[in-house]
C-alpha cells in the first residue's frame, strides 16, 4: 500500500479526566494508547498536533448543538450539580453520563481534535486524520448520552463538508451510531453505515435494518445489526461486502471512520470476539480506497485492549510493516499482564450470527442501495468560512517531551480522583492569542465586507480587553484567560455572524 501523510491528533491532558471510579469509561486508555504509538515509534512516521483548546469552545461546539445545552456544559460542576436537577434531567446528564471535573475541557479536546482533523483534510494538508479521543457517537443536539456530550463526529463532518458533497460515516464500535444517523438522517450528503449489535435490549436500542433515513436523506442510513459472539472472519466478509456497496452507490469524497474498540473480544461491555486482526482489517480495507480519511476512537471498555488495538490501527494507517507482538516495556506495561502480547485471541464463545441471516441483512441493504442516484451532487453553494482558529503547529518536540505524572496500576488507578491538570501555558500564548482574536475579527470584517457600524463597538471590546490584559500582566490566571477569550470570540464573533446571517 502506498505511504500516506497522516496527522495524529493527542491532548497531553487527555488522561487525566476521570468519569468516577465505578465508571467503565477511562480517558486514561487514550494515553495507554499514545505511549504505545511512541514506543513502538510510530509517532516518527506521522505529524504530531495537540488540538488548540484554547481557541475552540461555545462557537465551535453551537454549529450542532443547542446554545443551551453548551452553555449548561460549560457551566456545570460537580460542586453545582445539585442547583441544575431540572437541566440535568433535560440534558441526559447525570448516571451515565455524570459530571466531573473538566468535563467541558475533556469535551473540547475531543471535538478540536476530530475538528482541526478534517480541517486538515479540507486543505489537503493530510491525507488521513486520527483522533482517538474522538468518535463519541452518541450526542445529541441537546443531550448526553452513552458517556458522550459533545459529538465530535457530527462537527468534524459539518467541517468535511465545507470542502466535500459527500461524506461517508462508517462507525464499527459494538454500538449503533446513533448520534450521527439522527444529525444526517434527512440529507444525501451525509451516508451513515453502523455494524452494531442490535435487540434484546441493547443500548441505544436504535439501529434497526428497516431504518434508512428520511425524505432527502431516504436509503442514506445503512445500519446492519448483529448479534453475540461475532468473530473476525463473518465480521469481514460482511463488512467488505457491505462497504463495496455502499462505495460503488454512493462514492463520497471523504470518509470518517468510528473505530470504537468495544466490539472487540473480552470487552467489559460488548458481546462480540473480534480479535485486532479483524477490527484492524476493517480499517486497512477503507484505507485502501485513498480517500480523504478521518480515523476516531469511540466505546471500549477493556482499557488494556483499546489501546492496543488503536496503537495497533495506528500501525495499519501508516503502512508500518508489522509490529512486533511481543509488547515492549514501557510505563504501564503492567496493565498488560498476564499476556504482556500485542494481539488478542479470540474467546470460546458462540457466534450466534447465522450466516444466512447475515445474508439477508445484505441483500435488503443492497436492494436500498441500488437504486440511489450514484453520486448526489450540489450546485455551486455558498461555503461557510474555514474553522477559524490558528493553524496547529507541530507538536513533536513537546509530544516526546511529555512525562505521564502518573504510574498507577488500573486498580490504583480507578480508586482515585485525579486533579484537574492546569493548562498547557506557552511563554507567547498571550500574544498569540492578541493577534488571533485581531485576525478573526479583521478577517470577518473584510470576508463581508462589514459597514463599520460595529467597527466602534468592537473597538471598544478590543481596547478594553487589552486594558484587562495589561492590568494583570503577570497574572493571568487561566480563568481571566478564559474570560477573555470567550468575550472576544464567543461574544463578539457570534453576534457578527449573527448579524451576517440576517
Ligand atoms: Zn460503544
Amino acid at each position: 500500500m502506498s505511504k500516506k501523510k497522516v496527522s495524529y491528533f493527542y491532548h497531553s491532558d487527555v488522561g487525566n479526566y476521570h468519569y468516577s471510579s465505578e465508571h467503565p469509561m477511562k480517558p486514561h486508555r487514550i494515553r495507554m494508547a499514545n505511549e504505545l504509538i511512541k514506543i513502538y515509534g510510530l509517532h516518527n512516521k506521522m505529524q504530531i498536533f495537540s488540538p488548540k483548546i484554547e481557541q475552540f469552545g461555545v462557537r465551535e461546539m453551537t454549529k450542532f448543538h443547542s446554545d443551551e445545552y453548551i452553555k449548561f456544559l460549560k457551566r456545570i460542576t460537580p460542586e453545582t450539580q445539585d442547583q441544575f436537577q431540572r437541566q440535568m434531567n433535560s440534558f441526559n446528564v447525570g448516571e451515565d453520563s455524570p459530571v466531573f471535573v473538566g468535563l467541558f475541557d475533556f469535551c473540547k479536546i475531543s471535538s478540536a481534535g476530530s475538528v482541526e482533523g478534517a480541517s486538515k483534510l479540507n486543505l489537503g494538508k493530510s491525507d488521513i486524520a486520527i483522533n482517538w479521543a474522538g468518535g463519541l457517537h452518541h450526542a445529541k443536539t441537546d443531550q448526553a448520552s452513552g458517556f458522550c456530550y459533545v459529538n465530535d463526529i457530527v462537527l468534524g463532518i459539518l467541517e468535511l463538508l465545507k470542502y466535500h458533497n459527500r461524506v461517508l460515516y462508517i462507525d464499527i464500535d459494538i454500538h449503533h451510531g446513533d448520534g450521527v444517523e439522527e444529525a444526517f438522517y434527512t440529507t444525501d450528503r451525509v451516508m451513515t453505515c453502523s455494524f452494531h449489535k442490535y435487540g434484546s435490549g441493547y443500548f441505544p436500542g436504535t439501529g434497526n435494518i428497516k431504518d434508512v433515513g428520511y425524505k432527502d436523506g431516504k436509503n442514506y442510513s445503512v445500519n446492519f445489526p448483529l448479534d453475540d459472539g461475532m468473530d473476525d472472519e463473518t465480521y469481514v466478509k460482511f463488512f467488505k461486502k457491505t462497504i463495496t456497496a455502499v462505495m460503488n452507490f454512493y462514492q463520497p469524497n471523504a470518509i470518517v471512520m468510528q473505530c470504537g474498540a468495544d466490539s472487540l473480544s473480552g470487552d467489559r461491555l460488548g458481546c462480540f470476539n473480534l480479535t485486532l486482526k479483524g477490527h484492524g482489517e476493517c480499517v486497512k480495507f477503507i484505507r485502501s480506497y485513498n480517500k480523504p480519511l478521518l480515523v476516531l476512537g469511540g466505546g471500549g471498555y477493556t482499557i488494556k485492549n483499546v489501546s492496543r488495538c488503536w496503537a495497533y490501527e495506528t500501525s495499519l494507517l501508516i503502512d508500518e510493516t508489522e509490529l512486533p507482538n511481543e509488547l515492549p516495556i514501557h510505563e504501564f506495561y503492567n496493565y498488560y499482564t498476564p499476556v504482556y502480547q500485542l494481539h488478542l485471541e479470540p474467546l470460546y464463545m458462540q457466534n450466534k450470527n447465522d450466516t444466512l441471516v447475515l445474508e439477508k441483512h445484505f441483500q435488503e441493504i443492497y436492494e436500498n442501495l441500488k437504486d440511489l442516484i450514484p453520486s448526489p451532487s450540489i450546485g455551486e453553494r455558498f461555503r461557510p468560512p474555514d474553522l477559524l482558529i490558528n493553524e496547529s503547529e507541530l507538536e513533536t518536540d513537546k509530544f516526546l517531551n511529555e512525562k505521564s505524572d502518573f504510574r498507577f496500576t488500573e486498580e490504583q488507578f480507578n480508586s482515585q480522583i485525579r486533579p484537574f491538570n492546569e493548562f498547557y501555558e506557552s511563554p507567547n500564548y498571550r500574544e498569540k492569542n492578541k493577534l488571533w482574536v485581531k485576525k478573526s475579527i479583521v478577517d470577518i470584517l473584510e470576508k463581508y465586507k462589514l459597514e463599520s457600524v460595529f467597527d466602534n463597538k468592537l473597538l471598544e471590546s478590543f481596547n478594553q480587553v487589552e486594558n484587562l490584559k495589561n492590568s494583570n500582566s503577570n497574572i493571568m490566571t487561566n480563568n481571566n484567560r478564559k474570560n477573555i477569550f470567550q468575550y472576544n470570540t464567543e461574544t463578539d464573533l457570534s453576534q457578527i455572524m449573527k448579524k451576517i446571517r440576517k
